[in-house]
This record gives C-alpha cells, structure tokens and sequence, in this order.
C-alpha cells in the first residue's frame, strides 16, 4: 500500500486537508497524538465511521516476527508483511531507526547477503512508515535511516513519499532522515526538490572505479570522483554533511593505495567518512580487519585531513548483516 492510497481513502470518506494530516500524524506519532485531541470535536461522522477499517489495515500491513537484542542496545526486527514476505528493522542506540526500502536487492553487493537473493519485490511506502509505527511500540524514535534490506533510489518514489510523511507528520527532523544510495543519478535530481530534504549517505566502498563495479556490480556506472561532486554540492545546498558509508573488508579496500585515494578523493569535503569494519557472513568469502588494523586506517586518514568516524555496524552479535535474519527465516522455513 502506498501513502497515496491511505489519502485517497481518506478523502473518499470525508476528511478535509487538516483531518488528513491528522489521522496520518496519529497513526506515526502514536498515542502522543491521540491524546491530544478527541477526534469526535472535529472529525466528521463518515470519516470516523471508515477510521476502524482503515486503521485495521494499517495495524496489518507489518507485524513483528520475532526480536534480536545485542550487547549494544540495538534491536534487530523480523517482521512479516502481508503477502508473507520477510524485511528487517533494526532499533539503533540514541532513537535511531534503520528500515528496509525492498524486499531484496537488485543491486548484488557481492558481500551483502540481501544481494544475493536479486529483488523480491518492492516496499510500498506505507509499509515502510509502517515499520517505524511498530518500531514506536518499543521505543522513541527520532531519527530514521533507509539502510536497511534495498536499495532507496531503486524504489525512489515510494521512499520519497515515506520521507515526505515522516519528515512534515512524523516529528522527524530532515536531517534525522538519511538516504542512503550506492549512487544513482536519480537520486541527486530529485533529492534536491522535495518538500523534505533528507540527509545523504553515500556508499563509496572503494575509490577505484574498476574494484567498484567488481564489488557492486550492478549499481550505476558512477565514476567516485563524480559520485563526490554531486554529493558535495548536495551537502552544501542543505547544509548538513555528506556521509561516505566505506564497509572495510580485509585486503580489499584497505591498502595503502586506497587511503591515499580516500584521502584524494575526501579531504577539505563537507562530509563524514563511516568506516564499518565488515560483518562476516556465512558462505561470503569476505574477513572482518582486526578493529585495532580498522582503528589505525581511521586514525591515519582523520590525521591527514578526511574526518572520519569508525563505526560498529549495530547488532553484529545476532546475525548482523543486512539480510541475514530473513534468510535465516527462509532457511527455517525451507527445512
Ligand atoms: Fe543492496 Fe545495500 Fe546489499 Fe548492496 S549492500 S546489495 S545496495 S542491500
């Protein structure tokens, strides 16, 4: 279901602009807002005849499967959608929030194990608000990354909707909202002119073109140097930094001659560089750099002038990569 539709059927049973905005914002915000007005003052009749059948709907297009604590606070989610697909959520420390945008992935990062899998199918953006409103059941959130199972610029419109809801009805500020892109040319044209401007992260992985379509082999042929400069000047337009997702993964993108490359490429940028050490994942041939080697390259490159910031990736204890829940399910499911 798209937010689209929830509006459509909003109108079609008698709610102005102001009772749109309302019945939405009490369906993101949660109780917060129900309790602070009673919708028989201003609702009219025929719409709060038709809210418990659109509300059942709404309570229906996700449900939680199961929950995955880890040692750092973060919660992975399974949760289910209608038709019987799978996606995950994970609840990050500090109120943050990371959501799928597909079911599957076409992009084929040849270390992820949602890539495997190709794309599934798509997110409505419905489902993907959804994931937010049972992620509140749990806990505060006030900020949201679109970094989970997908890739946002390939269900742009859906995702573009999402932010727009979450951004103007979802006590969301914009730049707690971040889009994250491998890269897609799409994405800097339209970023730029919605009413919501969300915060851009961009996933570089390397600063060699070649070694870049070997490990997203299916993503747009974006050369790095062009990837930066539009990320660059979408940073300045928003005024808040660019943040470079770089997943270290060990004797591949960590030599000498990439952290020259990085620093080429990134230093006096208005950008953040995230290294993530790699999480391993079953059947992958790809190694985790010991945190020590990860915490010298961060080290090296932030004293050479790239502001970089080495991050865990959340929930590395409990099957941390992205995809690796759902395929665990599948598998169960399978046996
Ligand atoms: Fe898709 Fe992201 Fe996995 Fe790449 S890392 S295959 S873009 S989900």
């Amino acid at each position: 279901m798209q937010i689209a539709q929830i509006r459509e059927r909003l109108r079609q049973a008698g709610a102005a602009p102001i009772h749109e905005r309302h019945v939405l914002r009490q369906w993101v915000q949660g109780a917060a807002q129900t309790r602070k007005r009673n919708p028989e003052d201003f609702l009219p009749r025929s719409l709060r005849e038709a809210l418990p059948a659109l509300q059942a709907d709404l309570a229906a297009l996700a449900a939680l499967r199961s929950v995955h604590p880890s040692e750092d606070g973060s919660e992975r989610l399974l949760l289910g959608l209608r038709d019987g697909q799978t996606i995950e959520s994970v609840l990050l420390p500090r109120e943050g929030l990371c959501v799928s945008t597909q079911v599957g992935c076409a992009v084929g990062c040849v270390f992820c194990m949602t890539g495997r899998t190709g794309l599934i199918r798509q997110i409505g953006s419905a489902e993907i608000v959804a994931q937010v409103v049972l992620a509140r059941q749990r806990r505060p959130v006030r900020k949201v990354v679109f970094m989970g199972m997908g890739e946002p610029a390939h269900n742009l419109d859906a995702v573009l909707e999402a932010i727009e809801l979450l951004g103007t009805g979802g006590a969301i500020g914009h730049k707690n909202l971040v889009f994250s892109t491998v890269g897609d040319p799409r994405v800097f044209e339209r970023l730029p002119r919605g009413p919501v401007k969300p915060a851009l992260a961009l996933s570089l992985h390397t600063t060699d073109a070649a070694l870049r379509e070997q490990l997203l082999p299916r993503a747009p042929r974006m050369a790095p140097q062009e990837l930066v400069a539009l990320g660059e000047d979408y940073a300045r337009r928003t005024g808040y930094p660019i943040q470079y997702q770089w997943t270290l993964l060990d004797g591949i993108n960590d030599s000498p001659a990439e952290l020259d490359g990085i620093v080429r490429l990134l230093r006096g940028r208005y950008a953040v560089l995230n290294l993530i050490p790699y999480n391993a994942v079953d059947d992958l041939p790809f190694r985790r750099p010991s945190w020590e080697r990860a915490r010298a390259i961060a080290r090296d490159l932030h004293g050479r002038g790239v502001l970089t910031k080495l991050r865990q990736s959340a929930g590395q204890d409990v099957e941390g990569g992205c995809g690796q829940l759902r395929a665990r399910a599948a598998r169960l499911k399978a046996a």
